[in-house]
């Protein structure tokens, strides 16, 4: 994919499955969905003479890659958890649940590239060529992308949604509202019956 932050859409959708953030990653996932794209990035960046779809854009790199991803975000958890607890979205999945996620993203990264980069050679070192050429257009693979894209604007609404629900369920302002309210009848009918 010519343009790295697309892969944020086939990323997105997986983040927001798991709302208790206990299973999926939402960092490990992300990271993962563009790393691949690391030295691609780099070449863009410094007008470098070299292909963009060069060592990283195999399965075997993407799966070291993923690994490597998953330990990283197991390890600097506790550094990134207090500010996505500001925004609702503090991560508690296990090491095993974080490599899985980082895993799956890399490698539909490489073989959404490989559909339609005939240079790749995503079997890379096991196999030279380019299987997967041709198996999507450019565009049906930019689609599944944008369709991500808007399958996740839709689970964020519904996420904070059934957070807040769960928050104002469980919030001590709403328990002292109901309290108060339980004395005021109290009071009310003590009342009625003095009178
Ligand atoms: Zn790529």
């Amino acid at each position: 994919m010519p343009f790295t932050p697309f892969h944020f859409g086939h990323a997105l959708p997986f983040c927001f499955l798991d709302w208790k953030k206990n299973r999926i990653d939402l960092l490990s996932a992300l990271l993962a969905s563009v790393i691949i794209d690391a030295r691609a990035t780099y070449i863009f960046l410094f007008h470098l003479n070299a292909p963009f779809h060069g060592i990283l854009h195999n399965f075997f790199m993407a799966t070291i890659l993923g690994i490597l991803i998953g330990l990283l975000m197991q390890v600097t958890q506790k550094w990134w958890n207090p500010l996505l607890k500001k925004i609702d979205l503090e991560q508690h999945s296990s090491l095993i649940g974080k490599v899985a996620i980082a895993l799956l993203m890399s490698w539909i990264h490489v073989f959404l590239d490989a559909t339609i980069y005939p240079e790749m050679n995503p079997l890379w070192p096991f196999q030279s060529g380019n299987f997967f050429f041709g198996l999507l257009s450019s565009g049906q693979a930019y689609t599944i992308c944008m369709f991500g894209f808007i399958i996740s604007c839709v689970q964020i609404v519904g996420y904070y949604f059934y957070r807040n629900l769960r928050k104002e369920h469980d919030s001590d302002a709403l328990l002292r509202q109901q309290g108060e309210y339980q004395q005021n009848l109290l009071s009310i009918s003590k009342s009625k019956t003095n009178d």
